[in-house]
């Protein structure tokens, strides 16, 4: 139905409007209330004796783009109760229309208020200017204060994690209720003792997420001695590939050996074998094109024709048995490499030196041989540090785990010699590509089963660790709670904490985090 617009539908509630009038600055409206009477504060007494009246000036919300200022004409009232302390009062309104003492219209204030929690100080502040909200930085701030939390209601599943105040220096405790996905309390700081104390006042609290270690696990084992610990998911699954990457660093110096094998640097090559690897790329082309020209169906003799090689060579190159790089000849070294390696590491790494105490030992070959063993391994360990800084062992493990489709030709060729040259490492990637599996697809059964078989491997410290925490890390394997979602209010948390500009004293944050509803 339609009706006329009439006046008072513009002002709050329980007021008509006297006059309304327009300046330089926006509308300026005269109201006052449609009451006729008010109650004493103190004695509850309805009284209509007016003693006098005064003008409140309120903002109010804007019009029409345009800041609004009210200008209520309130009374004072006589108390007449014959018992009343009170003489004299102001009219009261309804709270949820005008508060006391109040500079703004309740509706206004609500508007304030959550500008302030979902923006902060200054972001709020300059976007009230644009909605002609009359409010500062220190108005929004001290409204969110003094709106304070809503209800709290005693959670029974909670996450528990850290979060840095400030990155590596100053951190707090983060709690949430997983229920009901919000965050409950921010404590000062990390302490088990604070996080303890906070827990023991909610004994009702059934499950606690938490991460691994830490001191969460003691403090919950202590504040709720019955509740149920969970680890948290995602921290397993992190720690699982950390375990990798530490078997990866373990076996840095057996993966250079199986990649070295593979290929070959042609600085770290004698004068000898270089002559050599300059054969085999010779050969290597030859052989392309004779594999091509099989290809495209020319015959043998055809073949032997064009390029000059014999028959024989061109069957074993067509039979893929020309593809060494190197001669295979036994090394007059050989019985004597071990000694070597020994006298290496102690420091004596003169190569006609080493010959001389060879012979001594009955060795029969000349000093070159020694000598360019030396010059090998010194080429080789000066090497080391570029393998290293090529390949490092953050890459390696990520080679070794991103599954072949993702992989260059040469990285599938490096994984496939540490694939072959370290079959542990192997093995390490199995048992905890499982054991992520198990924790995605919460098969309890298989923890058992799974320790034992990473107990022995180059993961056995990871699996000590799970042993260890191992009600916690069944139930995050069997239990629905995990700390993600907690994670994800960490990542809200420091939005903003950054928006409050270094103001992020913790009273103010937590109203803003926690009041946010
Ligand atoms: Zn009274």
């Amino acid at each position: 139905m339609r009706q006329a617009l009439r006046s008072s539908a513009l002002v709050p509630r329980g007021f008509v409007v006297d006059s309304a009038t327009s300046d330089d600055t926006g509308l300026v409206i005269a109201v006052r209330s449609v009451s006729s009477a008010s109650t004493c504060p103190d004695c509850g007494t309805t009284s209509k004796r007016i003693h006098s009246r005064y003008r409140r000036r309120l903002a109010d919300l804007p019009m029409a783009g345009r800041p609004v200022r009210l200008v209520v004409l309130a009374r004072r009232f006589h108390c007449d109760a014959v018992l009343c302390g009170r003489h004299i009062f102001v009219e009261r309104f309804d709270r949820d229309v005008l508060a006391p003492r109040a500079r703004r219209t309740a509706r206004l204030d609500h508007i304030v208020h959550h500008l302030g929690l979902a923006l902060g100080g200054r972001p709020a502040a300059s976007f009230a200017r644009r909605l002609m909200l009359p409010v500062s930085n220190d108005t929004l701030l001290r409204v969110v204060r003094r709106h304070g939390s809503p209800l709290f209601v005693p959670p029974t599943v909670v996450g528990i994690d850290d979060w840095a105040w400030r990155r590596n220096q100053r951190y707090g405790t983060i709690i949430c209720d997983l229920e009901r996905r919000r965050t409950i309390a921010l404590l000062p700081d990390r302490e088990p003792a604070t996080a303890q104390g906070w827990l023991s006042d909610q004994p009702q609290i059934e499950v606690v997420a938490r991460d691994r270690g830490g001191g969460y696990a003691l403090a919950a084992a202590k504040a709720l001695p019955r509740a149920t610990q969970v680890a948290d998911r995602w921290h397993l699954i992190e720690n699982a590939s950390r375990a990798f990457l530490d078997a990866v660093r373990k076996s840095m110096r057996q993966i250079r050996g199986a990649i070295g094998a593979a290929t070959i640097n042609p600085k770290l090559l004698t004068a000898a074998e270089r002559i050599q690897y300059e054969g085999y790329l010779r050969r290597e082309d030859a052989n392309a094109i004779i594999l091509g020209l099989a290809k495209n169906q020319v015959a043998i003799k055809e073949i032997v024709r064009r390029i000059g090689h014999s028959r024989g060579v061109v069957r074993k190159v067509l039979r893929g048995q020309r593809s060494d790089v190197f001669r295979v000849r036994e090394s007059s070294l050989e019985a004597h490499l071990q000694w070597l390696d020994e006298q290496w590491a102690a420091g004596h790494r003169n190569g006609s030196e080493l010959w001389r105490r060879l012979k001594g030992q009955g060795f029969r070959g000349c000093a070159r041989v020694v000598s360019e063993w030396a010059s090998r391994r010194r080429r080789a360990e000066k090497a080391d540090g570029t393998l290293n800084r090529a390949l490092s062992s953050r890459t390696l493990a990520r080679l070794m785990t991103i599954g072949r489709d993702g992989l260059s030709r040469a990285e599938s060729v490096t994984v496939a010699a540490i694939e072959s040259g370290v079959p542990l490492l192997v093995e390490a990637r199995e048992i905890i590509a499982s054991f992520q599996a198990m924790v995605r697809q919460k098969s309890l059964a298989d923890l058992e089963p799974w320790l034992e078989r990473a107990r022995p491997s180059l993961v056995a410290s990871f699996a000590n660790g799970v042993v260890k925490d191992k009600a916690a890390v069944s139930a995050a394997i069997t239990s629905p709670w995990s700390n993600g979602q907690t994670e994800g209010q960490i990542t809200k948390l420091k939005l903003v904490k950054r928006q409050m500009y270094g103001r992020g004293k913790l009273d103010l944050l937590q109203a803003r985090v926690i009041g946010a509803v």
